[in-house]
């Protein structure tokens, strides 16, 4: 049995207890939704006002070159490569998620076409996040491919000779499960295929070595474990191995390797550099690096890997007192156990009322989300995401005593909480 008593104790002793105080969080709540917008960055604000009021109200269009706008992208990749296994000028924040997935499948569709003409087909998870599957889909129409959507267990056996390239998101959305990136990068190159790698709900979250997976393309997300804000730009990573091949489809001023000498013909720029497309949003890019460096203030504390030993430490006292201290209220657990198979998130489910519970939930402070099953495979699930940068063992504890709470009470059933908002 674990008593709050130990929670506290577990505070006191963590290491990156400090971490704590980079951010401002409401008083009053208990925010488990970072995995889907992170947690403001306390130096956020002053941060941006000074790229409103100084940068563009005053230095205005000097800004470019005497407060290194034009550079924020590779600046801020520079940063993200740090925690994801990548180089040095490998890595720029540009766009969406979605936007970079497209560059990459593209330029990935293309190295297929030239290498494997005979190769056809994307492979990728049913539950994949959706706008990957959309991309994908869209490509696959563009360029006379296929996308085939297999279940994580069907992975091994889909990657045959038609498979150009397997496009998976490392740590999945809705049940915190996480590939081992290695082992099936490996297992798709044995067989000649290219491995394009999501890692919106990794980085910032679980370690990511891209470089010693060998993965060839990977792109992830800003706003989530990052803490870089609403919308914040992404990121993309291409392996040095392929940068160079091709284009990306997108090819605008910002990737040209002289793009002030406004030439009429494209000339990409070397490296990463070409996956840029046109003028990136610096106040965006200000707050994204606000929230970058609050994941790497934790390397002078251990870096990536203590943020992982707490992030599992949490999620493991999660599970156990939920199950200690909500049995018999018709929960189930569809994320994994086992620690090299989830990130870090819990998922929980219910067959009635999930949604509602969650609202219940966010009305005590306790913020989680909430994501529909499919009626078949996936259930409902409250879905509770565990950022060790602010998230404390006592915070576990509590969160788990209002779930005890609403769950007893069945206050969960009040009208108020079964209305569907836009976002869920
Ligand atoms: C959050 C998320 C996205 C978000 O894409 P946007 O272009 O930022 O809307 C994409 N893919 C995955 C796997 C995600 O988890």
């Amino acid at each position: 049995m674990t008593i709050q008593q130990d929670c506290l104790a577990l505070d006191v002793q963590d290491p990156l207890r400090q971490l704590h105080d980079l951010f401002n969080i409401p008083a009053g709540t208990i925010y488990l939704d970072g995995n889907s917008l992170g947690v403001m960055p306390a130096a956020a604000p002053a941060r941006v006002a000074d790229v409103v009021t100084r940068e563009w109200g005053t230095d205005l269009i000097q800004s470019w070159n005497k407060n290194g706008w034009f550079a924020m992208p590779q600046k801020v990749g520079d940063k993200i490569a740090r925690l994801i296994g990548a180089g040095p000028g490998e890595v720029v924040a540009t766009d969406s998620t979605s936007v970079n997935l497209f560059k990459v499948l593209s330029a990935a569709m293309n190295i297929a076409a030239a290498d494997a003409p005979q190769r056809k087909r994307i492979v990728s998870e049913r539950s994949n996040f959706p706008t990957d599957l959309y991309i994908a889909e869209a490509l696959c129409r563009q360029h006379g491919m296929e996308l085939a959507l297999v279940e994580p267990e069907e992975i091994a056996a889909s990657l045959s000779a038609e498979v150009a390239i397997l496009m998976l998101t490392h740590v999945n959305y809705r049940t915190g499960a996480m590939h081992d990136m290695a082992a099936v990068t490996a297992a798709a190159h044995a067989e000649g295929i290219l491995a394009v790698w999501d890692l919106a709900h990794s980085a910032g979250a679980v370690p990511v070595d891209l470089k010693q997976a060998r993965a060839d393309f990977a792109v992830g997300c800003g706003y989530k474990y990052l803490n870089g804000g609403p919308g914040a730009p992404a990121f993309v990573w291409v392996n040095p191995l392929h940068a160079n091949r091709f284009w990306q489809p997108l090819a605008g001023w910002w990737g040209h390797a002289t793009p002030f000498e406004f030439t009429p013909d494209y000339k990409p720029a070397l490296g990463i550099t070409r996956y840029q497309c046109g003028t990136q949003p610096m106040i965006s890019l200000a707050a994204l690096e606000c929230g970058v460096d609050t994941v790497l203030a934790a390397e002078a504390l251990g870096g990536m890997a203590a943020l992982r030993a707490k992030s599992l430490a949490l999620t493991d006292l999660f599970i156990a007192l939920v199950e200690e201290r909500c049995a018999g209220h018709g929960l189930g657990l569809a994320t994994p156990r086992g620690h090299s198979q989830r990130g870090s998130q819990v998922c929980l489910t219910r067959d009635e009322g999930a949604y509602a519970i969650v609202q219940a939930l966010i009305a005590r402070g306790v913020i989680g989300d909430y994501r529909a099953g499919d009626g078949g495979r996936h259930k409902d699930i409250l879905r509770f995401g565990f950022t060790p940068l602010y998230i404390g063992f006592a915070d576990v504890w509590n969160a788990v005593e209002q779930l005890k709470q609403v769950l007893e009470t069945a206050e969960w059933k009040r009208p108020e909480f079964n209305r569907k908002h836009a976002v869920t």
